[in-house]
C-alpha cells in the first residue's frame, strides 16, 4: 500500500482553501469523467477518475482533512501506524497491511479504506443522504467590467452565468448506492446557464464585491438559492487613463494661456468645472482636481491634467508680427 499525496492529485498547495479545492477538484473532474473517454483511454481516465474523487473526499472535509495531515507524509507503505488517541477522540486506528472495512464498490483505494474506511461508510450508510434534505444553493463569484461613467453612475446589466445546481441523480450528495455518481461526475452539481439582469448601484469602486442575493446556485430542497458576487473592475477607457482610483488625461492649451494664465472649462467624468491656470505652466505639468476620479472606498480619487502646448494653426499676420517682436525682446534679453 502507497501514501497517497490527495494534494498532489488534485494538484492545490497544502494550504488551499476549501473554495479552491473545490474549484480544482471539478475541473479536473470534468476532464478526467471516464464516460467522455474510450478504450485504453477510458480505462486511464476512470483510475484517475477515482484518485480525484477520493483526493477530494478527504480534502473537501474539515475533519477528514485534518486526520490525513496528522497522519503526514511520513507514513510509508507497510509502516504500522498508530494515532494518539488523545487527538482522534478516543479511538486508535491501527493498520494491519489489509482494509477492514468493505467499501461497498464506493472504489477508494487501501489507502483511504484504512484511514477513513469505518468512518465514511458509516457515514453513507446511515442517512448520509437524507440527512441534508435542504441546503442553501451555492455561492457563485463572477466578475464584472465597467466604464469610468458606469462606476459613477451606476448602470443595469445583463450577464450570462453558469450556476451550479444539486445534481438531480444523487440529490447533491456526489454517491448513488453504487458508488460515484455519474450523472454529475461525482460534483454533486451540474452546471446551467442563465441570463440575468442586474442593477449596478453608483459609486462602486473597483475591486469592491457586490452581492446579490439569491442569483447564485439553486438551493436545494427548502433551502434558499445561493448567491453570486459580482467583483468589480475597470474597464479600460479611451477617454480617460486609469491609475487605481485615479484619472489622467491630456489638456491643451496654447501657448499664451501658458505663459500668461488663464481660466477654463474642462470636462470631467462628473461633469465639466472650472480650471484655473497659473502664469508660466510648462509641457508635461500636471493640475490635479481633487475627487474627481474613480469611486474609492471613502470618496474619490484625483483627476489630473496633463498639460499639452500646441499652437493655432490659423494664426494671423498680426499674431506672426507679435511673435517677431517677442523673439526680438527675447534675443535682447538672453545676450544681456
Ligand atoms: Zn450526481
Amino acid at each position: 500500500m502507497k501514501y497517497i499525496d490527495y494534494y498532489e492529485v488534485l494538484n492545490v498547495p497544502r494550504t488551499a482553501t476549501e473554495k479552491e479545492i473545490k474549484q480544482a477538484y471539478r475541473k479536473l473532474a470534468r476532464e478526467h469523467h471516464p464516460d467522455l473517454h474510450q478504450n485504453e483511454a477510458k480505462a486511464k481516465a476512470e483510475e484517475k477518475f477515482k484518485q480525484i474523487n477520493e483526493a477530494y473526499e478527504v480534502l473537501s472535509d474539515a475533519e477528514k482533512r485534518s486526520k490525513y495531515d496528522r497522519l503526514g507524509m511520513n507514513w510509508k507503505a507497510g509502516d504500522e501506524f498508530d494515532f494518539d488517541p488523545a487527538n482522534m477522540g478516543g479511538r486508535t486506528y491501527t493498520y494491519h497491511g489489509q482494509s477492514d472495512f468493505d467499501l461497498g464498490g464506493f472504489g477508494f483505494s487501501d489507502f483511504f479504506s484504512s484511514i477513513f474506511g469505518e468512518d465514511f461508510v458509516h457515514s453513507r450508510r446511515s442517512g448520509g443522504r437524507g440527512r441534508q434534505a435542504s441546503y442553501k444553493g451555492e455561492d457563485i463569484d463572477a466578475e464584472i467590467s465597467l466604464t469610468v461613467d458606469e462606476l459613477i453612475r451606476g448602470t443595469e446589466k445583463e450577464l450570462r452565468l453558469s450556476v451550479p445546481s444539486p445534481c438531480a441523480a444523487c440529490g447533491g450528495q456526489r454517491f448513488s448506492d453504487r458508488g460515484i455518481c455519474r450523472a454529475c461526475a461525482g460534483t454533486g452539481v451540474t452546471e446551467d446557464t442563465k441570463t440575468v439582469k442586474v442593477k449596478i448601484p453608483a459609486k462602486l469602486y473597483p475591486g469592491a464585491s457586490l452581492r446579490l442575493k439569491g442569483l447564485g446556485g439553486k438551493g436545494y430542497g427548502n433551502g434558499p438559492d445561493g448567491d453570486l458576487y459580482l467583483r468589480i473592475r475597470v474597464a479600460p477607457d479611451g477617454r480617460w487613463q486609469v491609475s487605481g482610483s485615479d484619472l489622467e488625461t491630456e489638456l491643451v492649451v496654447y501657448p499664451d494661456q501658458a505663459v500668461l494664465g488663464d481660466k477654463l472649462q474642462v470636462p470631467t467624468p462628473h461633469g465639466p468645472v472650472q480650471l484655473k491656470l497659473q502664469p508660466g505652466m510648462h509641457f508635461g505639468q500636471r493640475l490635479r482636481i481633487r475627487e474627481k476620479g474613480l469611486p474609492k472606498e471613502n470618496g474619490f480619487g484625483d483627476l489630473y491634467f496633463r498639460l499639452h502646448i500646441d499652437i493655432p494653426r490659423d494664426q494671423t499676420e498680426a499674431e506672426k508680427e507679435l511673435y517677431h517682436k517677442i523673439r526680438e525682446l527675447r534675443q535682447n534679453s538672453v545676450s544681456k
